[in-house]
């Protein structure tokens, strides 16, 4: 079994500096621990940890100033690209259409795509977010997910991200299990695994990992910072089967 622990640095270095940031983050062996810095880092963190690109073009190549591709990514030695987080749609307007591309070109580059979802507040209101994720899976069904050795699905409420507020293990819960049936009915060909993401601390990581049944956590805040990370990669490490 599978489990991972993503640190999401964002456009963020730790303040502490990257060494202490190393010489102080403890991995335990039984959980897959990845750091997606900002893109002029990849080289130089890839290095020291496995990595992830907190972004990819949905353009393989051309004129598309200040883009990076998929392939420079996995040049830089990134494993990983996250696609789709909630920053990118909202604050740059990336849409399905283009989410699907990135997945494509990231499967395409050898990548394992980390694809977000998750609604927003007034959706989540609305009753309508298993909904509206399973739209989102189904959207970005591309041909090469036949392809890919492996997809990683974040789930990752809008509500919950940066803001303090976490969703509770049972609410994972019952998203993961619409999110486990979305992808086996739209993506029936690829091997997911399943992590939430939104505000995950020291602190909620108990209730997430013994209530949550997924796969681990994309992690934002608190991953910039070495103790607090490693407690939490420390409860992905006991994660139970899914
Ligand atoms: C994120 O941005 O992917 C995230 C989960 O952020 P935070 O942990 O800060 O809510």
């Amino acid at each position: 079994m599978r489990r991972y622990a993503i640190a999401n640095w964002k456009m963020n270095l730790p303040p502490a500096g990257v060494d202490a940031y190393f010489e102080r983050l403890r991995a335990p062996r039984e959980a897959s621990v990845v750091i997606a810095p900002p893109f002029p880092y990849l080289k130089e963190i890839a290095a020291r940890a496995t990595v992830a690109a907190q972004n990819c073009a949905d353009q393989p190549s051309g004129a598309f100033t200040g883009e990076v591709s998929a392939a420079m990514i996995r040049d830089c030695g990134a494993k990983f690209a996250i696609i789709g987080h909630s920053e990118r749609r909202n604050i740059f307007g990336e849409n399905d259409a283009m989410i699907a591309r990135k997945l494509a070109l990231a499967i395409d580059a050898a990548l394992t795509p980390v694809l977000c979802v998750g609604e927003n507040q007034n959706v989540r209101d609305d009753g309508q977010a298993a909904a509206f994720v399973a739209t989102q899976i189904k959207l970005t069904a591309v041909p090469q997910l036949e392809r890919a050795s492996e997809i990683l699905i974040a789930y990752e409420p809008v509500w919950a991200i940066g803001t303090g507020r976490n969703a509770t293990g049972a609410m994972v819960a019952e998203m993961a299990g619409h999110i486990r049936d979305a992808s086996s009915r739209f993506w029936p060909a690829a091997d997911v695994s399943i992590l939430y993401g939104g505000s995950v601390t020291p602190e909620n990581v108990g209730d997430l990992c013994e209530n949550g049944r997924v796969d681990g956590y994309l992690v934002g805040g608190a991953s910039l910072d070495p103790f607090k990370f490693s407690a939490i990669c420390e409860g992905v490490a006991g994660l139970a089967e899914t």
